[in-house]
């Protein structure tokens, strides 16, 4: 099925021009990942007023209500006829931890399948971060990373990476205002559900957050880059790059047997180019790894001709890796060195670092724990 998104203006939400390829979904099946225009289609056929697909629109995406029975203002024979035909994606949360250094709280969620997702919600100054995941698991094999140990199981649905915002602002009752796609999975592989999850997640009849405060990250799927930025949208694009030489990097993470450094820096520049972008580089530190003098130089030469900037992360020691996190002094001194050579770059302040925050730990934990 292809459809071209458009908002409610009927202006195109971007600019794909082969419009965008639904998957995983059974067709108009998961009644929160329709558009409010095919909502409104549905509603029609119902021979439902034409407000109604607007109230509905509503209590999913903006009231965030968890079943059709909290819509109140609805008339239960509307309500029956859409639990006829439509699935209501909801989350069950199974553990929540709550940072004592920080408030830094960690969700493990069960879907209706079974499958377990992790999400973060992280209070800054400048409002509420929630760091949502885009897979069950994870093909893309990055040596340091938990949640590709257990493999992939599948794509999130666009309502499921929504539901992860959509629980959390209910269980914390405040608002978020930034999202991070950054949890478990590689959201350029499930890319058609990402991108309507984007436009979901910034409609203004929905939590209506705003692009610019949203940031997808990538290890790097060159094909996937270049299209999204053909979408012009104006979300931060983040590259996982930990490493600066094809070498070293193909050591570090699979994809890059694939893509090669030089192409990944012209699907960079090209996205730049395209929205306007600068580009978040991520580098992890691990300790005699990738954190040395000649690292820094390295990374500076490759980085240094694109508008961008560093995000630095003392790597998480992940138990089954062999990975040990770089020492202050060589995270220091690696910050130094890139600023010397002009590069923007910050160190990422840990949070949550007492309820163990590398990425798929909670979800494989909990794995474990029901194996046994
Ligand atoms: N698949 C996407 C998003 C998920 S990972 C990507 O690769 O970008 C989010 C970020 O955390 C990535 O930069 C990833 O490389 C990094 N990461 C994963 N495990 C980590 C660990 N143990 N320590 C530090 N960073 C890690």
């Amino acid at each position: 099925m292809k459809l071209f998104l458009r908002n409610v203006s009927g202006e195109p939400f971007c600019n794909s021009k082969e419009g965008i390829e639904m998957t995983d979904i059974e067709e108009k099946r998961d009644i929160k990942s329709l558009t409010l225009p095919q909502l409104q289609e549905q509603v029609k056929q119902f021979s439902e007023p034409a407000y109604r697909a607007k109230q509905l629109y509503e209590w999913m995406h903006r009231k965030l209500a968890a079943d059709y029975e909290e819509m109140t203002n609805l008339p239960k024979a509307f309500r029956e006829k859409c639990r006829e035909h439509f699935t209501y994606t909801a989350l069950t949360a199974v553990k929540v931890q709550e940072s004592r250094i920080d408030g830094t709280k960690k969700f493990l969620f069960a879907l209706p399948d079974g499958n377990l997702v992790e999400s973060v919600w992280m209070r800054y100054k400048h409002g509420n971060s929630v760091c949502i995941s885009s897979q069950a698991g994870c093909r893309m094999g990055c040596r340091f990373c938990a949640s590709t140990l257990n493999g992939w199981e599948r794509n999130l649905l666009p309502s499921e990476m929504l539901d992860q915002i959509y629980a959390i602002t209910r269980l914390t009752g405040e608002r978020v205002s930034n999202v991070v796609v950054m949890g478990t999975g590689e959201p350029l592989d499930n890319y058609e559900n990402l991108l309507r999850f984007l436009l979901l997640l910034t409609d203004e009849n929905g939590l209506h957050i705003s692009q610019r405060n949203v940031t997808v990250s990538t290890c790097g799927i060159v094909p996937g880059i270049r299209r999204l930025a053909e979408e012009r949208l104006q979300i931060t694009l983040a590259l996982s790059l930990h490493a600066a030489t094809d070498e070293k990097r193909r050591s570090l993470m699979p994809i890059a047997e694939k893509y090669s450094l030089d192409e990944l820096m012209d699907a960079c520049t090209y996205y730049f180019e395209k929205t306007g972008r600068r580009i978040t580089f991520e580098y992890s530190l691990a300790d005699g790894v990738n954190d040395t003098k000649e690292d820094a130089e390295e990374l500076t030469a490759l980085i240094k001709p694109l508008n961008c900037h560093v995000n630095l992360i003392p790597i998480n020691p992940v138990k089954e890796r062999n990975f040990r996190q770089s020492d202050r002094r060589a995270v220091d001194g690696f910050k130094n060195k890139l600023e010397k050579n002009g590069i923007n770059v910050t160190i990422r302040r840990e949070m949550g670092r007492d309820i163990d925050g590398a990425c798929g730990q909670l979800r494989r934990s909990h794995m474990i724990k029901q194996a046994e």
